[in-house]
C-alpha cells in the first residue's frame, strides 16, 4: 500500500486483528509522517455547534447562526483542523486539481460516517462552472473514496464564485441552493449533509435552510475541517 499523500510506500506490521481476518487491511491509508502533519479535532473539547477545536459551549459564530435559525438544532461534526497543513493538502486537491487525493482521508471518513448509517449522505453540490474548471466535485470524491452512498438533494443555481471574497461579503451571499428531488425523499428522514471546510458557515446554513423547508427528521453536518 502507499501513503494516499506522499504516494511513498508504507511498510508496517499488520496487526493481530488483521492476520487473523478479524478486521480487513485498510487499502488506504497515510504513512506516519503524512498522519502527524493533521491534527484531529476532540469532540469534546470543541464548539458544540461547529466543531471549533478548543472551544467550550458555543462558539461566537454559533450564537449567531443560533439567532439567525433559531429553529434549526445545527451540529457540525468537524474532523480535522483547518491549519497549514490542512490548507496545503486541500490546496493540491481541489485547487491544482490532484484527484488522487481524495483518498487521504477515506479510511477516517469511512469509520467516522459509521453512525450515520441511518443518514441519507448529502455532499454539498459544487455549480456547474466550478465542475466544468476542476473537473470533479471534491466532496462527492472524498465520499466516493471513502465508499459512501450519497444522493444529491441540492443543486446550486449559477452565481458568482466565493472564494476571492471576503469574510463579509461571504455573509452577505445571497442563497444560492434549490432543491434537486422531490420533497418526499426530505421529508421524515434523517440527512447529514458533507463539506470539504467549514469556514463562516454561511453555505452550509444555506443548504440546511433549503433542507429544513422539506422538514427532515434530523439535519446534521459533516466536514473534514474546521
Ligand atoms: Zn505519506
Ligand atoms: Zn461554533
Amino acid at each position: 500500500m502507499n501513503c494516499s499523500y506522499c504516494k511513498q510506500p508504507i511498510i508496517r506490521n499488520l496487526t493481530l486483528a488483521e492476520l487473523l481476518g478479524l478486521t480487513p487491511i485498510p487499502k488506504f491509508g497515510l504513512c506516519s509522517v503524512c498522519s502527524n502533519l493533521f491534527q484531529r479535532i476532540d469532540a469534546f473539547t470543541s464548539c458544540t455547534g461547529c466543531g471549533r477545536p478548543n472551544h467550550k459551549g458555543l462558539c461566537q459564530d454559533c450564537s449567531f447562526w443560533q439567532s439567525a435559525y433559531p429553529e434549526y438544532k445545527f451540529k457540525n461534526h468537524a474532523l480535522y483542523e483547518y491549519d497549514t497543513n490542512f490548507k496545503e493538502w486541500i490546496s493540491s486537491y481541489k485547487f491544482s486539481g490532484d484527484y488522487q487525493l481524495r483518498y487521504t482521508f477515506a479510511h477516517t471518513l469511512k469509520k467516522a460516517l459509521k453512525p450515520f448509517k441511518r443518514f441519507v449522505i448529502c455532499p454539498l453540490p459544487l455549480s456547474f462552472v466550478r465542475i466544468e474548471k476542476r473537473g470533479f466535485n471534491q466532496v462527492e470524491g472524498i465520499l466516493e473514496a471513502a465508499e459512501i452512498t450519497s444522493i444529491q438533494l441540492l443543486k446550486r443555481i449559477e452565481l458568482a464564485p466565493q472564494s476571492d471574497k471576503n469574510r463579509k461579503a461571504r455573509l452577505l451571499m445571497p442563497q444560492p441552493y434549490t432543491l434537486a428531488t422531490e420533497k418526499k425523499q426530505i421529508t421524515n428522514r434523517s440527512i447529514l449533509l458533507v463539506d470539504d471546510v467549514y469556514t463562516t458557515g454561511r453555505t452550509l446554513f444555506h443548504a440546511a435552510e433549503i433542507l429544513l423547508s422539506a422538514s427532515p427528521k434530523r439535519l446534521e453536518t459533516l466536514t473534514l475541517a474546521r
